[in-house]
């Protein structure tokens, strides 16, 4: 049985204020939804904030990014040993706004996967295709292309300790939710896709749908069988939309 997780991407919002209240707000709900596992993804430089206010709590919490290297002379970067010192048990990969606007390959992707893994690090892969490619219908290529480049890097057995999130591109932001059947679609064509080389892996491995997801459409999404959670954006800034969201998965 696979335990839903709504994972919140903050992106770059926020203050040291802000981030106070909500994270206040998502610990006093959070034990109302306790059949869902909860996860918030700051800006790296309230992560230390973040860890004084969760700690001890069921909710998790992880960045939106990390360096490929360990350490060294990459101005502006931060590396994977640096959130193991704030406990991150989660970080995300290869998210569309990294993907455009900073240029990241599907190798760079594949190499934070590793970087992440080899910490105990869970990444969330994300993968998803943008308007153009759904309407030439070339959906499930771009995201076996995506996938493939972790497959064929670090093999299926890491998806062990590893989450997938399906993001249409298109979704992302802009308040169009692709509907269950387009997102369960896609969810199933990668389950497929790891059931091919492993079924046990492909069994166990959580993959969430992020794109413009509410709780006025989570309820409808969670219920599809291959929809695991979901990965938040703008609606996870609110710890009441965050937390009826997770209420939709219970
Ligand atoms: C995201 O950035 O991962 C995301 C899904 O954003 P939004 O929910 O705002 O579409």
């Amino acid at each position: 049985m696979r335990r839903k997780l709504v994972a919140g991407n903050w992106k770059m919002n926020g203050s040291a204020e802000s981030i106070r209240g909500l994270l206040q707000g998502i610990r006093e709900g959070a034990p109302a939804v306790a059949a869902v596992e909860l996860a918030v993804f700051p800006p790296f430089v309230y992560l230390g904030l973040v860890e004084q206010q969760l700690s001890g709590t069921a909710v998790a919490w992880g960045t939106q990014n990390l360096s490929e290297h360990a350490s060294g002379a990459y101005t502006g970067e931060i590396a994977g040993p640096m959130l193991q010192d704030f406990h991150c048990q989660y970080v995300i990969v290869g998210h569309s706004e990294r993907r455009t606007f900073y240029g990241e390959s599907d190798q760079i992707v594949a190499r934070k996967f590793a970087a992440a893994r080899k910490l105990g690090i869970k990444p969330i892969l994300c993968v998803g295709e943008t308007l153009e490619e759904r309407e030439k219908g070339v959906t499930e290529a771009v995201v076996e292309r995506q996938l493939k480049a972790v497959l064929d890097s670090e093999g299926v057995g890491a998806f062990t300790d590893a989450v997938i999130a399906y993001e249409p591109v298109w979704a992302i932001g802009t308040g169009k939710t692709a509907t269950s059947a387009q997102a369960q679609e896609v969810h199933a064509f990668i389950r497929r896709q790891l059931a091919a080389l492993d079924s046990a892996v492909a069994a166990q491995t959580r993959i969430l749908y992020g794109g413009s997801m509410k709780a006025a459409n989570a309820g409808e999404l969670l219920a599809m069988p291959d929809i695991d959670g979901g990965l938040i954006g703008g609606a996870s800034l609110e710890a009441k939309e965050f937390l009826a969201i997770a209420k939709a998965g219970c």
